[in-house]
């Protein structure tokens, strides 16, 4: 049986649409598992129902968490939020990190993963990070842009299997303080952090640059996709 990968997706109030890049799903796929969107919910309590039916999570890139998550207010510097994500998906990650379903944080989605532990954010790293690069890149999706240093120690580094590695960069938040039971497995040269996991789990994985958008221009960037579909697999025979 191919396992089943959950997707988190934008959602699009104004039009009233969910939307996803096709990047994750196909990623998904060429990864050996089934991709499965998942929509915003009415109930919010449906979305543990939802775990029943996956085997892995996905938590995909988007706007800004709502700092009330980690007990901040607004700073002048942050951007969009969407509190119909937000309502779905912290209940969503905190189920999956409770029961240790495969867990891939993207982006946002690295963010919302640390924030749903208990960790807290930069609302925006130009304003609130020391002597920061530039993590908002204009060049192209699949450009590596800033090299990030790796942790062979831990499960992301042995995963990629190099000490260092140049990734795109698309974000103005970041992790600041890392939620408790979390490592941090990838760094900046600026010092901010772009990878974290839970040692403890067999597969709790967030990375700030986005592998889905650079697999096709380098596969090296699969592996995580890979890797997650592994676990799934994993946790569906258990
Ligand atoms: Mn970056």
């Amino acid at each position: 049986m191919l396992p089943v990968i959950g997707i988190t997706a934008n959602f699009d109030a104004e039009n009233h649409r969910t939307t996803l890049s096709t990047d994750y799903s196909r990623a998904v796929e060429r990864a050996g598992g089934i991709p499965l969107i998942i929509p915003i919910l009415d109930e919010p309590d449906r979305a543990e129902a939802i775990l029943d039916h996956i085997h892995g999570l996905i938590l995909t890139g988007g706007v800004d968490l709502d700092p009330s998550y980690f007990g901040e207010n607004p700073h002048p510097k942050l951007g969009r939020v969407s509190p119909e994500r937000d309502r779905v998906e912290i209940p969503l990650a905190q189920a999956a990190l409770s029961r240790k379903l495969p867990l891939l944080g993207i982006c946002r989605g690295i963010q919302l993963l640390n924030v749903a532990a208990g960790g807290t954010l930069y609302q925006d790293i130009n304003s609130q990070a020391k002597d920061p690069l530039k993590h908002y890149q204009e060049a192209p999706r699949w450009f590596p842009s800033h090299e990030v240093k790796l942790d062979l120690a831990t499960r992301t580094g042995k995963i990629h299997g190099v000490k260092a590695l140049r990734v795109n960069s698309f974000h103005h938040q970041a992790v600041s303080r890392v939620a408790p039971g979390f490592i941090v497995t990838a760094w900046a040269a600026d010092g901010i952090i772009e990878g974290i996991e839970r040692p403890d789990d067999p597969f709790t994985i967030g990375v700030q640059w986005h592998p889905e958008g650079m697999w096709e221009k380098d596969a090296r960037f699969l592996a995580l996709f890979t890797a997650l579909v592994e676990a799934a697999q994993t946790y569906a025979r258990s």
